[in-house]
């Protein structure tokens, strides 16, 4: 991740004599206009140009790790939280909109680390429920006082299963009772291999080994894949919701790609957002927000979205809700009447095979679900239609090739083969004849007499196409 000087200079907009002369004077290395700087550098030069908070749409990027803070409860979760807070300057100053947010971003030693704070194991039912994943790297607290208790262990389980790089806090060792070896033999004793996971000694009370601490956590995100793309579209993670006088609805938003801006459409579930403010956790307004900066965006519209839901770019939410409904051939030529009519009759005659030629651009396309739908009448074949095309833009990426009535046959398992399409069923059985191919021919293929289950089947799958990454 990286870019050229010269490069950069131009994104800015700027000379590059300029952006040169920012870099030279760091005195941090030798600078010319070819060499490649990286993601700090950048923000030197940007902070330096006064362009503050924002940042440049340049390149692939690398973002703050995302740390969530685990274990039992009363072990000292919150203490540490607020404490870790506390220690960011800018959260104090005066003039400031104050409002709660329980996520916020430290710097340490130059880098930015961002805490998030989710009730429960939210952060790991992320993990669970959509293939995605909210924190990089987890703290666990443990009270040296009670030693390892039932959520110590769940959290255990978790790190373990998911391979979370974690640090692991030994807490209260303020206290007379805390007992260091004895906590740390029973975290051994429930598989936490302390040879390998980094551990501290720590009060949260009263902010010893804090510094130490972030070190750790700094030097685990090392090793942890942090690059994301400036860029793309915006993607992430809604974390809380809340009401405000004069802004309305907000949502605390932890986004993982792209750059949001004032003005950029955003949905999560069937909620909708056209950014009309974002605040940082420390209340100050800001015009954009990047990958692993936590904000609360105000806008919302059709209500608040749910918390714990990813949120995805919309900006062509309505194009691509008018072309679901028409086939993709048509819609180029939607404007020529004459043509678009005679295009049709051809369309309808060559349907199978015009959905062939599709299929060879859209197969490229890692986005698209290709599906095939059947369905018992003409009212819930069309019901199907709607609701797979357009009811939610999380379903957006999906391609209907051909929607009709009966049971599945061999000529749609043959299609979908071809096709390398799902076939939904509504209310349908299987033709006798299609069988054989359908259980050879691997085709994915799923029917129900209950919409809302074809429609989670489909949203299981337009999981799966997720980047791992997310
Ligand atoms: P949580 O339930 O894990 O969020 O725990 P809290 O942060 O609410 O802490 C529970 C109690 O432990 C509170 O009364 C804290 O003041 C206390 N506590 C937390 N950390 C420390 C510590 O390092 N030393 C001492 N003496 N008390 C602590």
């Amino acid at each position: 991740p990286y870019v050229r000087v010269l490069h950069l200079a131009e994104k800015l907009q700027v000379s590059p004599k300029k952006v040169l002369s920012i870099l030279i004077n760091t005195e941090i290395r030798e600078y010319n206009l070819a060499t490649k700087i990286f993601h700090s550098e950048i923000k030197l030069v940007t902070d330096e140009l006064g362009i503050g908070q924002s940042i440049p749409s340049v390149l692939i990027t690398r973002r703050p790790p995302i740390v969530s803070v685990m274990g039992h409860v009363d072990h000292g979760k919150t203490t540490l939280l607020d404490s870790l807070r506390n220690t960011n300057v800018a959260e104090n100053e005066p003039g400031l909109i104050t409002q709660h947010v329980s996520s916020f971003v430290v710097k340490f030693e130059g880098r930015d680390v961002t805490f998030i704070d989710t009730p429960g194991h939210a952060a790991f039912a992320g993990i669970r429920g959509r293939g995605a994943k909210i924190n990089d790297i987890t703290i666990l607290v443990v009270d040296c006082c009670e030693g390892v208790q039932p959520q110590t262990k769940e959290v255990i389980r978790l790190i373990k299963e998911f391979r979370i790089p974690s640090v692991v806090a030994l807490n209260k060792i303020d206290k007379d009772e805390a007992n260091i070896e004895k906590t740390e033999q029973e975290l051994q004793e429930n598989g936490l291999e302390l040879m390998n996971i980094p551990s501290v000694q720590i009060s949260a009370l009263r902010g010893d080994n804090l510094d130490i601490l972030m070190r750790l956590v700094v030097t685990e995100s090392d090793g942890v894949n942090l690059d994301t793309d400036l860029g793309g579209n915006p993607f992430g993670f809604i974390l809380e919701t809340s009401k405000a006088r004069y802004l309305g609805g907000l949502a605390t938003i932890l986004p993982l790609r792209g750059i949001a801006r004032l003005g950029t459409i955003i949905s999560s579930g069937r909620t909708l957002c056209r950014i009309k403010a974002i605040l940082l956790p420390s209340g100050e307004k800001v015009k954009e927000i990047g990958p692993g900066y936590p904000c609360t965006i105000a806008g919302w519209r059709q209500g608040l979205p749910n918390p714990g839901l990813k949120f995805i770019s919309a900006e062509k939410l309505v194009d691509a809700k008018r072309m679901a409904k028409v086939p993709a051939n048509l819609w180029v030529l939607e404007k020529n009447k004459r043509k678009r009519q005679i295009l049709k009759k051809l369309f309808l005659a060559e349907k199978s095979r015009s959905a062939v030629q599709e299929s060879v651009e859209i197969r490229g396309n890692k986005n698209t679900l290709c599906v095939l739908l059947k369905s018992d009448t003409e009212g819930s074949k069309e019901a199907l239609e709607t609701i797979l095309t357009s009811t939610s833009p999380e379903y957006l990426k999906i391609q209907v090739f051909t929607s009709t009535i009966g049971d599945i046959n061999l000529t749609d398992v043959r299609h979908a083969k071809a096709l390398k399409a799902h076939i939904l069923g509504f209310n349908v059985g299987i033709h006798r004849d299609a069988v054989s191919l359908l259980t050879s021919s691997a085709v994915p293929y799923f029917t129900h007499n209950v919409v809302y289950q074809i429609i989670n089947y489909v949203s299981e799958q337009l999981d799966k196409m997720l980047p791992p990454d997310y």
